[in-house]
């Protein structure tokens, strides 16, 4: 049971911290002008209008994403290296680590950023 709940938070960190990061090279790349220009041509839009507000006060929106990033992986790599060793022992601290690293380096970082 331990072991459901070990998987399903690494899932979820690296799930939630992906849709965060995603997020923030969607919306570094979309221009301002671009923007603008959606919001023009779609008035009632929500969408287009919300993406216009945020990206005239970028730096804040920009600023809450990355805390909100690093939250997640640093508590979230934490939490999972805490139950790891109540898993599978403090010798594979190592190991969980490492590996943790390179699923959310990969999975939560650079391919969320390339599609976003
Ligand atoms: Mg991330």
């Amino acid at each position: 049971m331990e072991i459901v709940f070990f998987i399903l938070l690494v899932v979820a960190i690296i799930v939630t911290s992906a849709i965060v990061s995603g997020s923030e090279a969607a919306l570094l790349s979309v221009s301002y002008t671009k923007a603008k220009e959606i919001a023009r041509e779609n008035p009632k839009d929500l969408k287009a209008i919300s993406l216009l507000k945020i990206k005239d006060d970028l730096q804040k929106y920009i600023a809450t994403i990355v805390v909100l990033n690093n939250i997640i992986n640093i508590v979230g790599s934490i939490y999972v290296g805490v139950i790891g060793v109540q898993i599978f022992g403090e010798v594979y601290l190592g190991i969980v680590s490492a590996a943790l690293t390179f699923l959310i380096i990969m999975f939560a970082e650079i391919i969320p950023k390339i599609f976003g």
